[in-house]
């Protein structure tokens, strides 16, 4: 069992799980003031019932509320947390799975430089099934190539240092989260004069994301979940512009199902009082002002960059790039390889699934010709991608099913 880390020390307000917080109490969210220690305490059936009965008490209208993170998603599906709100309220799936969003030219740019001689091609392991153009990479070390997997980007980098003749590089893929751990590993490579170490970098961003959705015609959601991790490193100060622009609740929350039952409960109570504000569920793991030299290190060693996201395009300003000073270590440049577009297969739907506009299950390849042994597309391999949740979890409902669909 985990301890949750405490970031506030001298705070006299407690929140509903008795943790200690400078946000403002709020009489409505402090039921108990029993303190939690262990991480299966936030899967307590009974608190879960009384938020489940609260969200009902306070929800008048239907509401569809956005669950950006991927992780959200699973512990959603797993815990059936859907199916404890009142039935007009609608939970979306975001885009927040950075395997799934990954573009498929890049997956074809990673298989292309793995299968080359010489390279020992370094990724976490969840990349390795997600499916390029032609193979994965998986299949790229089947045939002999020397691919991975690695826990962290820093392990890659010894790699590097234990193997002076080789070209070691690695599949930098994620959100702001795992941000400062890729800037991390180029900073000490740069600092250790390493020359044959790079990076493929995928690294996008998930405030423009949610902006991107909220500008979309098709868009229907009217409050966000946002991700609690990314908040943790980058606090949520960029979230309160989007609030006020588009008019829309924010409430950073957690992963575990009294988490996400409250943070549910918190969007409710903002969109029934029609407010639109930015609120933190997620006390015992973000502060306003997030992971400052975490922050420091990511704008070292990183640009802002336009990036294309699998299934739903290029959205500006919604990626990082290595800086100038840092070019040395980019893959793309290091290997020559020219940028390139590569159309999705038709057939899989995910672009679909990451906006938010239909569920997994109303694919028609969802469980037949696509499962996570033989999967079509990333959603489906990612252990956040939301087709792999209801595979997992829900793969025999029908999908006339009304409260999930
Ligand atoms: S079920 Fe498979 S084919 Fe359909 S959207 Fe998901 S990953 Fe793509």
């Amino acid at each position: 069992m985990e301890r949750p880390a405490r970031r506030h020390k001298a705070a006299d307000n407690l929140n509903r799980w008795g943790e200690a917080t400078d946000e403002p109490a709020r009489e409505d969210a402090r039921p108990t003031k029993r303190k939690m220690k262990y991480l299966d305490e936030y899967r307590d059936a009974e608190p879960a019932r009384q938020l489940a009965q609260e969200i009902h008490r306070v929800t008048t209208g239907p509401w569809n509320i956005m669950e950006v993170c991927g992780g959200q998603t699973h512990a959603i599906v797993k815990f059936g947390i859907d199916e404890l709100l009142p039935k007009f309220i609608t939970l979306i799936h975001g885009p927040g799975c950075p395997v799934c969003v990954t573009p498929l030219e890049m997956i074809d740019k990673a298989l292309e430089i793995a299968a080359r001689p010489g390279i020992i091609f370094t990724s976490f392991g969840d990349m390795l099934r997600v499916p390029g153009s032609t193979t994965d990479l998986l299949s790229v070390k089947a045939s002999g190539g020397d691919v991975r997997i690695v826990y962290s980007p820093l392990d890659a980098m010894k790699l590097a240092q234990e193997n002076p003749n080789k070209e070691v590089v690695f599949f930098g893929v994620g959100f702001e989260t795992t941000a400062p751990a890729t800037a991390m590993a180029i900073y000490q490579a740069a600092h250790r004069g390493l020359k044959n170490f790079s990076m493929l970098i995928s690294h996008v961003l998930v405030p423009p994301a949610m902006e991107a959705l909220l500008s979309s015609p098709n868009c229907n959601v009217q409050g966000f979940l946002a991700a609690g991790h990314v908040c943790t490193v980058m606090g949520y100060e960029e979230y309160f512009p989007i609030a006020a622009k588009y008019h829309v609740p924010i409430v950073v929350t957690g992963f575990e199902p009294l988490d996400i039952l409250q943070g549910v409960l918190m969007v409710v109570q903002q969109l029934e009082s029609g407010r639109a504000e930015v609120e933190n569920q997620y006390v015992r793991s973000v502060c306003r002002e997030g992971n400052q030299p975490a922050q420091e290190l990511i704008h070292k060693v990183f640009k802002v960059v336009p990036r294309k996201w699998r299934g739903v395009g290029e959205i500006p300003q919604s990626g990082l790039g290595l800086n100038d000073a840092y070019a040395a270590f980019d893959a793309e440049k290091k290997f020559g390889l020219a940028d390139r577009h590569v159309d999705e297969p038709a057939e899989c739907l995910s672009g679909l699934v990451l906006q938010g506009q239909i569920k997994p299950h109303e694919c028609p390849m969802f469980g037949t010709r696509c499962t996570p042994e033989h999967p079509l597309g990333a959603t489906m391999v990612s252990s956040e991608g939301a087709c792999a949740a209801y595979y997992l979890y829900r793969r025999h409902m029908p999908a006339e099913t009304g409260k999930t669909a």
